[in-house]
């Protein structure tokens, strides 16, 4: 049996690559410090006897017994509500985090897959992103400490690679949704879901013409699985490339969920990218991959896993603070 460490194992993405492995029939030790990700996300789990839970953070030592053949580096704060809340983390996860993972797949000889984002391309000024475009990043503002701990991420991944000669994969992940993402982080599709699911407006920040692209985990995880297993050791994109506006996307939420809620307008925040979409010619033509679920029905998926959730819960959902957002 195959053996492979999943880290930010209760995240939303990590949960699922858990979900994944564990039907591939690997054992999985499946870490997190619990600071975002929810032990409800992989609970279903515990009960088996190729998954074990190690309750660590990953900026300290990690250890890890016997053999592993794979490591995947998921564990990091991912929205940028929590970017504001806990910036020194986000830096050291990506930072420290990394070095401590990339030292322990060089002492056990096991390749290890990191988990960049679009983010490292910034504002882009280059559209659709390729994974040779160097990136926009504003190194000081609110997003610096994801963008930048994730760009370090990758130069030591690429640093461990040429000089100990590590097996390493670097997946550039692109909004990515669908059930287990975190209701109160603050992102544009729970926040939405949300606010249906409450009765209240859909908050749109600026005036909603700023686009994303968005990928059903689903396919997210089959893209990450395959380049894990590929001979492909640049970074390379993982995202649904089918565009969308912010405003066209609340409009569609509000259709999908049947209810007559109005769209609100609120400041675009500081550094919010004006436009994303990525290029996946190279996941095409090196992973054979490309994403297979469409946004309705992706979206109508994720709408009945939100249903699924308590009042309770519902109500914690935090609004966003633009005020010291945009002071920072
Ligand atoms: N957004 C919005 N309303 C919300 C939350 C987000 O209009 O209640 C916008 C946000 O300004 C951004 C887009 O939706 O332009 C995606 O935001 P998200 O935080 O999900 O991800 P990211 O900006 O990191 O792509």
């Amino acid at each position: 049996m195959k053996r492979i460490l999943i880290t930010g194992a209760a995240g939303f993405l990590g949960s699922h690559l858990c979900d994944r492995f564990i039907k591939e029939r690997y054992y999985v030790f499946g870490m997190d410090n619990l600071i975002t990700g929810d032990l409800k996300n992989i609970e279903h789990l515990f009960k088996l006897d190729n998954f074990e839970f190690y309750h660590h953070d990953v900026t300290k030592f990690v250890h890890v017994p016997g053999q592993l053949d794979y490591i995947l580096h998921f564990a990091s704060p991912a929205s940028p509500i929590d970017y504001l809340k806990i910036p020194i983390q986000t830096l050291k996860v990506g930072a420290l985090g990394t070095h401590n993972l990339l030292g322990l797949a060089k002492g056990k000889g096991a390749r290890i897959l990191i988990a960049s984002t679009s983010e490292v391309y910034g504002d882009p000024l280059v559209h659709p992103q390729t994974e040779e475009y160097y990136g926009n990043v504003n190194t000081i503002g609110p997003r610096g400490v994801y963008d930048e701990a994730k760009r370090f991420q990758e130069s030591i991944t690429m640093a461990y690679h040429r000089f100990h000669g590590l097996e390493t994969r670097i997946v550039r992940i692109f909004n990515t949704y669908g059930p287990r993402m975190r209701l109160n982080d603050g992102r544009v599709i729970p926040a939405f879901m949300g606010q249906a699911l409450r009765g209240e407006d859909l908050t749109v920040f600026g005036d909603g013409s700023q686009t994303r692209s968005f990928c059903y985990v689903d396919d997210q995880i089959e893209g990450i699985y395959r380049l894990l297993l590929s001979d492909y050791s640049l970074p390379i994109n993982i995202g649904n490339p089918h565009e969308i506006t912010i405003k066209d996307f609340a409009e569609e939420i509000i259709k999908l969920t049947g209810t007559d809620q109005k769209i609100i307008y609120e400041p675009l925040p500081k550094d919010d990218p004006l436009q994303r979409q990525p290029d996946i010619t190279k996941a095409k033509e090196i992973l054979g991959w490309e994403p297979k679920v469409g946004r309705a029905e992706g979206m109508k998926k994720t709408f009945d896993y939100f249903k699924t959730l308590s009042k309770e819960d519902l109500q914690k959902t935090e609004h966003r603070d633009f005020t010291s957002r945009n002071k920072l």
